[in-house]
């Protein structure tokens, strides 16, 4: 599916409806945006990732802090070895 519009006067960009349908993109929920080096924008979902290491596999969550179990026990052996 490809169409082809132009930034308004604010730089906004109106993502068809027929696209956000067939997405199951709802008004207010949370969009993932990246640009690629070759260029394009890149738009998904909002998934949770682990601010370290950049997992969506067993995440768990401190504060606002989201990070995954392998970053976690990582951290908390470096704590217990007086590393930080
Ligand atoms: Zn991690």
């Amino acid at each position: 599916m490809k169409t082809s519009m132009k930034l308004s006067k604010s730089d906004c960009l109106t993502i068809p409806k027929n696209m956000r349908v067939r997405l199951g993109w709802k008004t207010g929920m949370s969009l993932d945006i990246s640009a690629a080096t070759d260029g394009s924008l890149i738009i998904r979902k909002h998934a949770e990732i682990c601010r370290f290491c950049g997992s969506t596999q067993n995440l768990v969550y401190y504060r606002d802090l989201c990070m995954c179990r392998n970053c976690t026990d990582s951290m908390l052996q470096a704590v217990k070895e007086g590393e930080v």
